[in-house]
């Protein structure tokens, strides 16, 4: 058998004829050329295969048997595939049996079955492999050679020798032979690679075996780590705190567990504890008074009756059910949002009439980052006078967040949940639950489950966690989640929650939320009270310094603004008045964005798609090159599924349409490259069907598209198109770039009541059926040009023939010039 002692040596010369060798099956393994492995002979068998080879030229055949069970394998137990080896040196162990070292020469591939007895002789036909290396190859064999470092790095163990080899071979057969020996395989996967002739192929295998097993090993590390660090960390916490209370023992400070008890119980007294929770704390202080002083029980206990002192059981404020100084206190701290101020109003009347134990449904509040959903919720908790409190959720996976740990797990603390609840200090806060769509489950459970328990009426009353051990009533607070979109959010969930929207906003009304919100709070908070900052200043924030659908970073960069000025006061400089549009690079430095995401003029083969994402709506140029070629087509940037399927859809509805759409190219003799520079992870998957349809005909018929229009849509394959999501916010992003024209599937008109009229009247909105309607407004009316496209020059983007002047070479479909 082989052991994991291998060396390579190639000083044997390959065969390309048909030959007869005597064979030796092998038990679970695979030998592969190039590598030297020692190797067991034992079965009666195999001696004679090996004395008569020793006899002859010293080469021997190894096969692999399929089954390790067979003692006496027969022909047909064994693989067609094997390894022609040569016998290094000969060793004879004491119990009989033989070790020979066997050199790896060359695949072989076993013709005929010569005898079986007393040995098996074959004839076999030598696998000769293709020894040219492409540039592709090349390529990949450097990759391979990386990953492998890492492998080896990671591992550590990978003998030197076999490192050396891997590092310094220049065969990419050789390479991945090398390799594939000293991975942990099972025997079918060695196999297949043995069988796999073609090195590039043998090499994609084992990129991918690679790439696999240094994921599996750095989780395993990660955990490793984890529960090392946990350990250490509460290991030290107690060690520290023993330490303190010998301490204060030996100075008489400390009032030893008894001074404790008697503190605590006073402290308990005091409290409206349910009932079941004053028995488990008496119970608790019963123990703690009968630990002996050196007990290291006693700081777990201590701490588990703090959190009992700490959380709030009975304690409420009085509600505000004024339902018109609601509003006024919703309108004192919010611009615009008519309807979203609308539906709270009406959920809070709903609760106001509502019985404790009415099932009201959960708000659940969703929209692009700083639209003002945390705001407004702190802005219901004062209007309802409750205390607010919120919590991320975003990145959990672990249900132990929510729940908490038990207490026997060293160093264990209540869930967030009831962290959370300690910091609210009353039982019935307004308690948001930021990024529900952002939970995750995985081995160590699943925390929407324990959410779902969380957000239920019926069972919040009693909710558990691990770590009190009591039951603890959620009932009385006031759940608001927060999502960016509500996809990822479970089913069981969405179902519970009443969604509320909320959307990007326009260019001026950030302007008024500047005006009137963030600059006069941003002032108090920094004490400037007679700093100015013109409109044309927060014009310039808004176009060239933040980019987004919200006000997020608007009130970042004010805040940003406030701070330096404040600092230049603070050092008696020279006051600053006001800030301008020609003083904001003093603070903030050059611009972050450019304003409008337009080419310097028409371009061929690039198009200006809009995108919905959870950060709202942006847009998305891409961009499509003709080459010489042989019909095939090639996508890159973030390319998901969807872009693939929308991108051959394009490419069918082109061949089939070639005549009418004035395409002479043949398509056979091209190649077509879609490149998609700043994908953003689109929410409603086709809609860029249209965008790359009009590329990809544009570059085909060599017609420009108008740089101004941007376009929406998803395309079938007859060329019709069909509605798609997000169309606020989409036509908001259409707007923020300063696009003029935006096209729009027909069946999509209903959703315009949504966009605001300024943005309606800023951009000409053209509503389209096919993928004909969106050609004639997306591409410059002009004939196309009757040299086949296969024949243009190559180059990045084929360019309009006919532009003069030529306009300097530039970034094509130059979007935001930073994310
Ligand atoms: P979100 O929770 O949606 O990410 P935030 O509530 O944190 O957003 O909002 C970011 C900032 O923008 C806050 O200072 C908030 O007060 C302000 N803001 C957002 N929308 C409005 C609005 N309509 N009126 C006034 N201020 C707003």
């Amino acid at each position: 058998m082989a052991t994991a002692r291998r060396r390579t040596r190639g000083t044997t010369t390959r065969r390309s004829v048909m030959q007869s060798y005597p064979l030796v099956p092998l038990r679970e393994t695979v030998l592969f050329p190039h590598v030297l492995t020692p190797l067991l002979v034992g079965r009666e068998r195999s001696m004679r295969a090996l004395e008569d080879a020793l006899d002859h030229d010293q080469m021997i055949v190894v096969v692999a048997q399929r089954s390790a069970d067979h003692n006496d394998p027969a022909p047909d137990d064994l693989y067609e595939t094997g390894t022609l080896i040569e016998i290094g040196r000969l060793l004879h162990m004491p119990d009989g049996a033989t070790s020979i070292l066997a050199q790896g020469v060359q695949r072989v591939k076993i013709d005929s079955y010569e005898q079986t007895d007393p040995f098996f002789r074959v004839r076999v036909m030598p696998i000769v492999e293709p020894r040219r290396s492409t540039l592709a190859t090349e390529a990949l064999m450097r990759a391979v050679r990386t990953l492998f470092e890492r492998y080896a790095q990671l591992s550590g163990q990978m003998p030197e020798e076999i490192y050396s080899s891997v590092i310094g071979s220049t065969e990419p057969g050789m390479q991945a032979d090398l390799i594939a020996s000293t991975l942990r395989l099972t025997l079918p996967e060695l196999q297949d690679l043995l069988e796999a002739v073609a090195p590039a192929d043998r090499l994609q295998r084992v990129h991918a075996i690679l790439e696999k097993e240094i994921s599996v090993t750095e989780l395993e590390h990660q955990i490793q780590d984890r529960v090392h660090q946990e350990m250490d960390k509460s290991q030290k916490e107690y060690f520290l705190r023993e330490q303190i209370r010998v301490i204060q023992n030996e100075l008489g400070e400390g009032g030893g567990p008894l001074g404790d008890v008697k503190e605590l119980r006073e402290k308990l007294a005091k409290l409206e504890l349910p009932e079941e929770v004053r028995l488990k704390a008496a119970k608790e202080l019963e123990r703690l008074a009968q630990m002996p002083s050196a007990s290291p029980e006693i700081g777990i206990v201590r701490t588990y009756l703090d959190w009992i002192i700490d959380l709030p059981w009975s304690k409420t404020t009085e509600d505000n059910f004024d339902l018109n100084a609601v509003e006024q206190v919703l309108n004192a701290n919010h611009f615009g949002l008519p309807k979203v101020k609308e539906r709270i109003i009406e959920h809070i009347a709903v609760r106001k009439l509502a019985s404790d134990t009415m099932r009201t449904p959960i708000l659940c509040f969703v929209g692009p980052p700083g639209t003002g959903k945390t705001s407004l919720g702190k802005s219901i908790a004062e209007a309802l006078g409750r205390s607010f409190v919120r919590v991320s959720l975003g990145g959990i996976r672990d249900e132990a967040e929510i729940r908490g740990h038990r207490r026997t797990y060293i160093g264990a603390m209540p869930g967030r949940i009831i962290q959370t609840m300690r910091r609210a200090g009353t039982v019935n806060p307004i308690f948001m639950l930021d990024e529900i769509d952002k939970i995750g489950a995985d081995y160590r459970g699943d925390p929407s489950a324990a959410l779902l328990e969380v957000l239920d009426p019926e069972q919040n009353h009693a909710f558990s966690d691990h770590y009190l051990d009591v039951p603890y009533n959620l009932s009385r607070v006031l759940f608001i989640t927060t999502a960016n979109w509500l996809d990822p959010v479970p089913w069981a969930l969405q179902d519970r929650l009443e969604v509320i929207r909320f959307s990007g906003y326009t260019e001026s009304e950030k302007l008024k939320i500047a005006r009137t919100f963030l600059v006069p709070k941003q002032l108090k908070e920094h004490g400037l009270k007679q700093l100015r900052i013109t409109d044309l200043a927060l014009r310039s924030l808004v176009r060239e310094y933040t980019y987004e659908s919200g006000v997020r970073n608007l009130d970042r960069e004010l805040a940003n603004i406030c701070r330096k000025v404040a600092r230049r006061v603070a050092e008696d400089k020279p006051p600053v008045s006001q800030v301008t549009p020609l003083t904001i690079g003093k603070y903030l430095g050059p611009p972050k964005f450019d304003y409008g995401v337009m080419e310097e003029q028409d371009e061929i083969g690039v198009a200006m798609g809009v995108a919905w994402t959870s950060g709202g709506g942006d847009t998305m140029p891409l961009e499509v090159i003709i080459m010489d070629g042989k019909g095939g087509m090639q996508l890159t940037g973030q390319v998901g599924e969807q872009l693939q399927e929308s991108a051959q859809a394009a490419l069918s509805y082109s061949r089939a349409h070639a005549r009418e759409l004035g395409i002479t190219a043949n398509f056979d003799r091209i190649d077509i490259h879609i490149h998609f520079p700043e994908m953003a992870v689109a929410k409603d998957g086709p809609s860029a069907g249209v965008t790359v349809a009009t590329a990809l005909i544009s570059a085909l018929t060599r017609r420009p598209v108008r740089r101004d229009v941007t376009m929406t849509g998803e395309m079938t394959l007859r060329g019709r198109v069909l509605p798609i999501g997000g169309v606020k916010e989409k036509t908001l992003a259409a707007h923020r770039a300063g696009l003029k024209t935006f096209i729009l599937p027909y069946k999509n008109r209903k959703d315009l009541v949504d966009v605001p009229k300024n943005v309606q009247r800023d951009l000409s909105i053209v509503l389209v059926k096919t993928i004909a309607d969106v050609l004639s407004v997306a591409l410059v009316a002009e004939k196309p040009v009757t040299r086949p496209a296969a024949n243009l020059r190559r180059g990045r983007s084929v360019r309009h023939q006919h532009s003069v002047p030529k306009a300097p070479e530039q970034p094509p479909a130059s979007a935001p010039a930073a994310h």
